[in-house]
């Protein structure tokens, strides 16, 4: 890994950020040629997720949003990992990062057996918006770019006039304050997501799971990665969200181990459902064919997040 970080460094494709200052952790500016690199792959994913298709229409959000979306999307009371302090170095750990010793859980960094019980962390960046700093000016930077496109859905099937199946996608800024940043721009704090979100009827959507799996796979061997260096993990009943009724991580070969690159997920109505009962105001929508209403809010969608484009 440090000779991948010191080359990009060299040639120019990514920094540390705030270098002359110490850096910030978890934090990364791409150089001359990163941000090449990293445009021509964000412009190559529209054009084939967008520009070829029918199917799908583009959005750019605002990273600021009201707070009620987070409410209601879950984020502000379960968008968190479990955290633990060792008392003796003061190091702050994420529960699963502690290692065990004859059934004993031990700080990784010293070895230290003296550790809080795990508290509930959020990854949300907490910010203010307006003069005020109080508890009604609270907002988040958002740590996923996904709910802007759910609380945009009606307006953007309104002026675009899709019919089911359609996509909306997006490219933009997400934040996540990651407790232990690490494995270089793979787990950062402030990243890019690639998003699309597929609207389908319900009896579609298992299939359209499938579809997606391998319309993914195949982008990523358009753009040169070696087949055999991607995996599938189909994702099993109990680590799924429970809204999920299928979710496949399409995983790759790191030099730090196999990890997740990006997931593909059937999660039903459930977002779309959630802002329509805290919002208050109907996501549901009708056309014509066959005369009968058809409700958005009641089919099933897919989740295609690309983690890290780094
Ligand atoms: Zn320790």
């Amino acid at each position: 890994m440090e000779k991948i970080v010191s080359l990009c460094k060299r040639r120019g494709f990514i920094f540390q950020s705030s270098e002359i200052y110490g850096g910030l952790n978890g934090l990364w500016d791409y150089g001359p040629l990163g941000v090449e690199l990293k445009r021509n792959l964000k412009n190559y994913w529209w054009r084939v997720m967008v520009h070829e298709r029918d199917d799908v229409v583009g959005m750019d959000g605002s990273i600021l949003m009201n707070r009620a979306v987070w409410k209601a999307s879950g984020h502000e009371d379960t968008f968190t990992d479990p955290m633990v302090d060792c008392r003796s170095c003061k190091a702050r750990l994420r529960a699963d990062q502690l290692v065990e010793k004859k059934g004993a859980k031990q700080c990784p960094v010293c070895g230290g057996k003296d550790l809080t019980e795990p508290r509930s962390f959020n990854l949300m960046f907490k910010t203010y918006v307006g003069a005020t700093e109080d508890e009604s000016s609270i907002t988040y930077l958002r740590p996923e770019t996904a709910q802007a496109i759910f609380v945009q859905f009606k307006s953007i099937l309104d002026v675009s006039r899709k019919k089911l199946p359609f996509g909306v996608a997006q490219i933009g800024k997400a934040f996540r304050n990651e407790i232990n940043p690490r494995n270089f721009t793979f787990r950062s704090r402030e990243f890019e997501q690639m998003e699309l979100e597929y609207f389908c009827r319900p009896e579609e959507g298992m299939k359209l799971l499938e579809y997606w799996k391998e319309e993914r796979l195949k982008f990523y061997e358009d753009i040169g990665i070696a087949r055999d260096k991607l995996h599938v993990l189909t994702v099993p009943d109990e680590e799924r969200a429970f809204y999920s009724k299928g979710t496949y991580d399409i995983e790759y070969d790191f030099p730090f181990g196999r990890q997740e690159l990006e997931g593909v997920a059937y999660r039903t109505d459930y977002d779309l459902s959630q802002h329509q009962k805290a919002s208050g105001k109907s996501l549901e929508f009708s056309h014509d064919r066959d005369n009968i209403p058809e409700t958005a809010a009641a089919s099933k969608w897919i989740w295609n997040d690309f983690a890290n484009i780094a």
